[in-house]
């Protein structure tokens, strides 16, 4: 059971989500406006939020933007439910550190199964070893600690994933698609863009200088790998 908090101004819709997650055994809460939904979660952090993206008082993304900058709530899972077509919703809302997304209408048989994966994802360790040290990089797998050269970086849990799945293996080189059912599972509807984003966010906050990637290399037509921690020639 885990505790959900529904954001979502549409009655029809925010019901059918109560009902179902109540039925597959959620404490679930419903509001209509994002600043009440803010409010309720910095008093009693949730699990996992479903974020619409279109509410009256305010931008889903800048309910998740608030949510990723309150040190309480940053670790907060967030599926946020797009309308058709609002690809630069969806990236952006990745961008920021949102876990999933599911785009309306959506079955709400489907969307239970995803919020089963997103926390299974979230309380699951990570990959063989805990720990994992390449010269300026500290990762912890147990806290989801990052630290790169002296000062910590916060990622979101699919980042870390993502990081430390490609740094357990260093070298190795992984598709998208590979990448994709390994840290994002194979039920995805999501594309192989969607790996490049995070890969993105991650070089701005891990690399020196993310154009010219020390961590995380691009394997041109191939997919990304971890570099080191040998150096490379
Ligand atoms: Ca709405």
């Amino acid at each position: 059971m885990a505790r959900i908090l529904v954001i979502e101004d549409e009655a029809d819709i925010r019901q059918v989500l109560e009902y179902n997650l109540r039925q597959a055994g959620h404490d679930v809460t419903g509001v209509e406006r994002g600043n009440a939904g803010l409010a309720l979660a910095r008093e009693r952090p949730p699990d996992l939020v479903l974020l619409d993206l279109m509410l009256p008082d305010m931008a889903g993304l800048d309910v998740c933007r608030a949510m990723k900058a309150d040190a309480r709530l940053r670790h907060v899972a967030v599926i946020m439910l797009t309308a058709k077509g609002s690809e630069i919703d969806r990236i952006v809302g990745l961008e920021l550190g949102a876990d999933d997304y599911v785009v309306k209408p959506f079955s709400p048989r489907e969307l239970v199964a995803r919020i089963k994966a997103v926390l299974r994802r979230q309380s699951r360790p990570t990959g063989p070893g805990e720990v994992i040290d390449v010269r300026e990089l500290h990762l912890d797998a147990r806290t989801q600690d990052v630290i790169v050269r002296g000062a910590a970086v916060a990622l979101s849990t699919l980042e870390f994933r993502l990081l430390f799945f490609l740094a357990a293996q260093p070298r190795r080189v992984f598709s998208r698609e590979r990448l994709l059912d390994e840290i994002w599972g194979s039920d995805r509807c999501i594309t192989p863009r969607t790996v490049d984003v995070h890969i993105r966010r991650l070089r701005e906050k891990i690399e020196a200088q993310p154009e010219d990637p020390s961590y995380i290399g691009t394997v041109r037509g191939a997919g990304y790998r971890f570099l080191g921690p040998a150096v490379e020639g």
